[in-house]
């Protein structure tokens, strides 16, 4: 409101400048252009009084007798009111004036402006005050050849007077004005309205209000103006939101990915972390209450500081992003830093934990050199059976056959071991496409029972099963027949004789089975339970060789289990003899 105001009095003030000057001007040229008639019909008027006292003085010979007073009855029959009329000889002398009685002793008159310029031209003027009547009189003199007539009147063209007389030009004046105001007015209001509207636009955007967008501006040019600023406005908006969204996706990509990701400024101040940036810093420098802005004070990054110093500065393409990565090791923890500087010499830092691929690369490289000593012993004894059977071949059937049947199991072992290792790699490289089914557990464990059925006999063993008929799981066959077979064949290969074997369902929830295994055998030696599962992994090495052990069963167990999202756990038995107690899913 102030505002329309504000630019409503703005326009009245230079309305009403330019209508008072315009208003001026013309009464100043109405007042050059009356003074000029007043005065062409002053001189007409006073031309013909000055010929009328000419001829009355020439008809009565009054410059002859001198009897100048006989003018004063001419000037008195004309009609002009406050008219002086003065006669000069050519010398200057006063012969006649009709205001002053005694003009004898007027003073010389030939200095007179209209007196002298009378004398060159066809007549003389003068406008100035009198002396005698101390009014303002317009002179008008005229040669005669033998005297100067000189007739005079009052000058009454006075501004106020005139002003006076154009009242009227005035009034209407005035009128027009408020007319026109009040039509500039009408026409001010629409242009004052959209310019309220964009003030109010401007000073809600600028205080973060809301603006209603839905009223509308007024038809006219501002109008169209300020529904473009709005519109344009309101398409800055929108670009600032879907900025924003992108960011804010932007923002939860980067906090919903593995690596920590940090981005920093030219001068190394941290513009942007996300949650697993912080959390590896702290995990790489071992202090937990460390913060990104602190990032060139951990040493493992001193190799990113002095990168990025190399770098600062240097002239290059706006698409060369030069990187560096480094790995830094803490805590049995394996890190890759990586650095990337952009054109700006602005950088990143990506930190990614890399302990599950780099600890799968040492188990994969320990694996293969495992492997390759594990396969080397039954091939080197197979080989030196051969070797005796060629070298020594006189030697009789029965000893023949026995070197044979070494080199069968030996070669029985080799097809175990490779058969093991196919599993666990099968497990560890593509164990989601295991095919799972609803499966009757006692019918897996009545299989592998059956399996071992002479060797459990052999040993005067006993297998006791507290497994109701209607347990399903749901698993892949291979595996939990895999799971139950290495435990049985453990149990018939260390428990020692005349042991019994339990396996029980135990308990249960939502999604899992817990099931327990057990032997009441010799068990296994506390240094050793804590190692049972790794790969290769043998409490007596001799012993387990010499039962066809891989070193791999239980590895093959716990993989098996955890791909069903189940879990193992190996205790002491109390009593003797060893449990173990894992889930399988529902
Ligand atoms: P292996 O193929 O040699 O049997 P496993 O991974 O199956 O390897 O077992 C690891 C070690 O744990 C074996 O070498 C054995 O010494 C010990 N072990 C496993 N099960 C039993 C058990 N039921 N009783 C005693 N010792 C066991």
């Amino acid at each position: 409101m102030i505002l329309r105001n504000k630019f409503r009095n703005n326009l009245f003030i230079y309305y009403s400048s330019i209508f008072v000057l315009f208003t001026l001007l013309i009464l100043g040229y109405l007042y050059t252009r009356e003074k000029e008639f007043r005065i062409s019909t002053l001189n007409d008027e006073l031309d013909n009084i000055t010929r009328v006292i000419d001829n009355y003085i020439k008809s009565n010979s009054i410059n002859e007798n001198g009897n100048w007073i006989l003018t004063d009855s001419i000037v008195r029959l004309l009609p002009q009111e406050n008219l002086r009329v003065t006669i000069v000889s050519p010398s200057g002398e006063v012969l006649y004036d009709s205001s002053v009685h005694n003009w004898k002793t007027m003073e010389n008159h030939k200095t007179r402006p209209e007196i002298s310029e009378s004398l060159y031209s066809d007549f003389g003027k003068s406008i100035r005050k009198s002396e005698t009547t101390g009014e303002e009189y317009y002179y008008y003199a005229k040669y005669y050849s033998r005297y100067y007539i000189r007739a005079a009147v009052v000058y009454d063209l006075k501004v106020i007077n005139f002003l006076d007389a154009k009242k009227y030009f005035l009034i209407i004046i005035t009128l027009s004005f408020i007319a026109i105001w009040f039509v500039l007015l009408a026409v001010t209001n629409k242009f004052g309205k959209s310019i309220t509207r964009l003030k109010e636009f401007a000073v809600s955007v600028s205080n973060n209000e809301t603006f209603d967008f839905d009223s509308k501006f007024p038809k006219n040019e501002l109008g169209v103006i300020g529904e473009e600023i709005i519109s344009i406005y309101n398409k800055m908006l929108k670009t600032q939101n879907d900025l924003a969204n992108e960011k804010e996706k932007l923002f939860s990509h980067l906090n919903a990915l593995n690596e920590g990701i940090a981005f920093f400024s030219q001068d190394k101040t941290k513009i942007l972390a996300n949650n697993h940036f912080i959390q590896y810093m702290n995990l790489i420098s071992g202090e937990l209450t460390i913060s990104s802005s602190n990032f060139f004070k951990v040493r493992e990054f001193i190799p990113v500081l002095e990168f990025i110093e190399k770098q600062s500065g240097v002239e290059r393409k706006a698409s060369d992003l030069p990187k560096m990565e480094y790995q830094i090791s803490n805590n049995g923890r394996y890190f890759k830093v990586q650095c990337v500087v952009f054109h700006d010499d602005s950088f990143e830092v990506i930190l990614s934990d890399i302990t599950v691929s780099e600890k799968g690369r040492l188990i994969k490289q320990e694996m293969t050199s495992n492997i390759a000593h594990e396969l080397k012993t039954p091939i080197s004894s197979i080989k030196g059976y051969i070797e005796t059977l060629i070298n020594e071949l006189g030697m009789g059937p029965e000893k023949q056959k026995y070197f044979l049947e070494k080199a069968l199991a030996q070669s029985d072992r080799l097809t175990g071991l490779i058969n093991d290792i196919v599993v666990i790699n099968k497990i560890e490289e593509a164990g989601n496409t295991f095919l799972k089914e609803k499966i009757k557990v006692l019918d897996i464990i009545n299989e592998v029972r059956d399996n071992f059925k002479s060797a459990i006999d052999g040993k005067g063993m006993k297998v006791e099963l507290e497994v109701d008929d209607n347990i399903y799981i749901t698993c892949n066959r291979s595996l939990i027949t895999s799971v139950f077979q290495n435990l049985l064949e453990n149990s018939v290969n260390y428990s020692g004789t005349n042991t019994n074997v339990t396996v029980k369902l135990y308990n249960q929830d939502d999604k899992f089975y817990h099931f327990s295994f057990s032997d009441n055998g010799v068990g296994i030696p506390e240094e050793h339970l804590g190692r049972v599962f790794e790969r290769f992994y043998r409490v007596d090495s001799g012993r387990s060789r010499k039962s066809g052990g891989t070193g791999l069963g239980l590895a093959i167990v716990k993989n098996a289990i955890l791909l069903h999202k189940g879990d193992i756990q190996v205790r002491h038995k109390i009593g003797g003899g060893i449990e173990f107690l894992f889930s399988l899913p529902k």
